[in-house]
């Protein structure tokens, strides 16, 4: 069949190296299958820094193969660079994908894990030998990050090396033509992994007998735990208050909202009234939380988003969900990640069978390994991108490219949603979503994946950067490491982030509106301009300083910012203000607030602006106490239904003072001022300063670079309001787009400030 190609004297032969993320996404299938459809000879094969091929034959069609390898490649790949040269023809008469080799140390890219693809849920429904096959995948779709346990991405390198492929798979497997032809977690009811279900001491091992009843047991209003793909989840009835109830009980989590996964793309946009750009995030294969603005209706249990507009939705991105939707009678579940608030997600069969034996509808598991865990991704589309929140599932472990070399580099970042970051030569390898490091079981999982990623990625590090914050326990990783050690200030890591992603150079006016950070003065930094390069940064503004009675506890009773603010504008006069939020606080601890700023007694000097909108929020009487991270800010979010360009008073440059704003909030509340006309006005103040301190920078730098971030920024109003006003002013915007403006994004920046530093 195979004619001798060389013998044609039009023959040509190539070496072609393809690098990017070419592993793990049907790239060998796809190199083979595009080389036998132009009649060419020789071979591919993975190899840990790329995919290598010998291409031979017609000289037109290997100048068509190396188009369309770029042009045609699978939907989950990501070609970053192709490096061909011609070659001595070999005589291959046929072309063969090979072992993947095992050589040097440079390292090629995980794929992140992949939701399961059209093809294979026709496959799921139709009848075949996989019907209703929970484990079902395919060269383009199924697990990858949380299955992987080495490099190179082949079967044996992952959790699946457990099970044999039967003889229905194998031969599946090793047929090129077939869908899935090196699909490396392939396998079938024969002989891959089971689930198995625990319910009232009974235990289902037929999967349609066990899904059924997990179906009944939701519908009744149960939550069940359910092994997923990157750990633990926790699911009920999202419609139904008393499911939720429960769910929050063993949670321990009191009025976080929930992200909702719906039934389909069509039961989203029942209640919700979504963009285009937001249905191509919901449904591509990455498939993330998608934040909505507003919801149209909600027929969803009033304790999902706790009073909240917005709300987390997703859709099923597991064959299992798929299949559990055909049981269930609602269109929306919560599906959360199994384990307490604030402690990493759980994924040993052990643990969940203990952890989870009082949960009232059953426990859900397989013998299918999770290599590493990975939570469900947050994206938000602000300024018509979207715009990662937390990255894992889906995202990790994509690299930044950065233009410069990190190598050997770790940056452990910040100790709110921490994510650690290695540099692999001129690339940054973000860790998942790792939480809050305030407690030992994260701080455990955050040692562990450093120690994890350090081994998959034969990285080691000569030189260690963190936070400026002496307490954060990131910060206590990096001393003891006894590495050569850089400190980066919070707020300069925040802008250096943003500057690594978007590759840029020359020095920046960075806008850092933030929850807490710790500054060089030690204070409490929040509300930066900067004039910022990777090396350091002037700082140019900041909001006046005002003292945060309590400290860290401020930050969860945003009252203590609120009278904190008023006794700050108003001096001891501010005890005699006719409004309403000072009656509920009472005199008693009015007078004690007082008495602590008055003598210096826990009382850390602040001028962050999300402690600003924690003492808005408070004042208006809209959230006194907070019960999660930024929830004052949220529920301000709330009440901007009200359209103004309207803006307080500010006054100072270098020093921002919002003494007139103040007072003028409460004049308005004492006018009684509908509070969604303050809070909008309270917003466009916030950019309008923002803009204030931009111009100024600018005055002083010549500069016309502006980036944003901090958490802040978060705030799709704020954002959206600044973004068009600088760009009006001719100024170049920057927005995290693929790294979180919090502090997820903070290791990013401190390795970018490292490797510069170095050079
Ligand atoms: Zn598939
Ligand atoms: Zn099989
Ligand atoms: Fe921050």
């Amino acid at each position: 069949m195979n004619q001798r190609i060389s013998k044609n004297k039009n023959c040509q032969a190539y070496h072609v190296h393809m690098k990017g993320r070419v592993q793990g996404v049907g790239f060998r299938p796809f190199v083979y299958n595009l080389a036998k459809s132009l009649h060419l000879a020789g071979y591919v094969f993975n190899r840990p820094d790329g995919v290598i091929a010998h291409i031979e034959g017609n000289a037109k069609d290997c100048d068509a193969f190396l188009h369309l390898i770029r042009t045609k490649a699978p939907p989950a790949a990501n070609i970053k660079d192709t490096i061909y040269h011609s070659t001595g023809t070999k005589n291959f008469h046929d072309f063969k994908i090979i072992p993947s080799r095992q050589s040097d140390r440079i390292i090629t890219e995980i794929s992140p894990d992949i939701s399961v693809c059209n093809d294979c849920l026709k496959e799921m429904y139709s009848e075949n030998r996989r019907n209703h096959y929970p484990f079902i995948n395919c060269t383009n779709c199924g697990p990858r990050f949380t299955i992987v346990d080495d490099f190179p991405y082949d079967r044996v390198n992952t959790t699946m090396n457990e099970f044999t492929m039967c003889r229905n798979c194998m031969p599946e497997f090793d047929d090129p033509l077939d869908r899935r032809f090196h699909a490396q977690p392939i396998s079938c009811p024969d002989c891959g992994p089971v689930y198995e279900y625990f319910l009232k001491g009974k235990r289902y091992t037929n999967f349609e007998k066990l899904i059924k009843t997990i179906g009944e047991e939701i519908n009744k209003g149960k939550v069940v735990a359910m092994k997923g793909l990157g750990g633990y989840n926790l699911s009920c009835d999202a419609t139904n208050a008393k499911a939720v109830e429960e769910l929050r009980t063993f949670k321990i989590r009191e009025k976080k909202p929930f992200a909702i996964m719906f039934r389909s793309i069509e039961t989203v946009k029942e209640i919700c009234n979504i963009s285009v750009a937001e249905e191509e995030i919901l449904i591509s294969w990455r498939r993330p939380i998608v934040i909505i603005d507003q919801m149209m209706e909600n027929t969803l249990a009033s304790n999902i988003t706790s009073g909240l507009n917005s709300v987390g939705v997703f859709l099923p991105y597991l064959p299992l969900h798929y299949l559990l939707f055909d049981q269930l009678d609602s269109n929306a579940i919560v599906l959360t990640s199994g384990n307490e608030s604030d402690i990493p997600i759980l994924c040993k069969e052990k643990k969940a069978l203990e952890a989870f034996q009082k949960i009232s509808g059953g426990i859900l598991i397989n013998n299918r390994k999770i290599a590493r865990r990975a939570d469900d991704s947050v994206v938000k589309m602000i300024s018509e991108h979207p715009r990662i929140l937390r990255r894992a599932r889906g995202y990790t472990p994509e690299p930044i490219d950065l233009g410069f070399d990190a190598s050997g580099i770790l940056a452990v970042g910040a100790e709110l949603s921490n994510c650690f970051c290695i540099g692999k030569e001129q690339q940054a390898i973000l860790s998942q979503h790792i939480g809050d490091l305030k407690n030992m079981e994260t701080y455990d999982f955050f040692c562990e994946n450093i120690a994890e990623f350090s081994r998959l990625y034969r990285f080691q590090p000569h030189q260690i950067a963190c936070d400026l914050h002496p307490d954060y326990l990131s910060s206590q990783y990096a001393q003891e490491s006894n590495l050569p050690l850089i400190r980066v200030q919070h707020h300069h890591a925040h802008i250096t982030a943003v500057m690594a992603e978007y590759k840029i150079k020359e020095p920046v006016i960075g806008i850092s509106y933030d929850g807490v950070g710790y500054g060089t003065d030690g204070n409490i930094w929040g509300s930066e301009a900067l004039i910022a390069d990777y090396n350091e940064f002037n700082r140019i503004s900041h909001f006046e300083y005002v003292p945060l009675p309590g400290g860290d506890l401020a930050t969860k009773q945003p009252w203590r910012s609120g009278l904190s603010y008023l006794y700050h504008t108003f001096g001891i006069n501010c005890k005699n203000l006719d409004i309403p939020f000072l009656t509920t606080i009472g005199i008693k601890k009015t007078n004690q607030l007082i008495e602590a700023i008055d003598h210096s007694v826990n009382s850390p000097l602040c001028c962050s602006a999300g402690r600003l909108f924690d003492a808005i929020a408070a004042i208006l009487g809209i959230c006194h106490q907070s019960n999660y991270h930024a929830e004052a800010p949220l529920r301000l979010e709330n009440y901007l239904t009200h359209y103004t360009n309207e803006s307080y008073t500010f006054s100072g440059d270098r020093i921002i003072s919002c003494n007139g704003m103040i007072q003028e909030i409460v004049k308005d509340i004492q006018k009684c001022k509908p509070l969604e006309l303050i809070v909008t006005k309270f917003h466009n103040t916030v950019a309008s300063i923002a803009m204030h301190q931009v111009h100024l920078a600018r005055k002083e730098s010549k500069i016309n670079k502006v980036v944003l971030s901090g958490g802040t920024f978060q705030n799709k109003y704020v954002t959206e309001k600044i973004v068009p006003l600088l760009r009006k002013n001719q100024y170049n915007v920057y927005y995290p787009q693929e790294v979180p403006c919090n502090d997820g994004g903070i290791a990013l920046g401190q390795l970018a400030v490292a490797a510069n530093k170095r050079k």
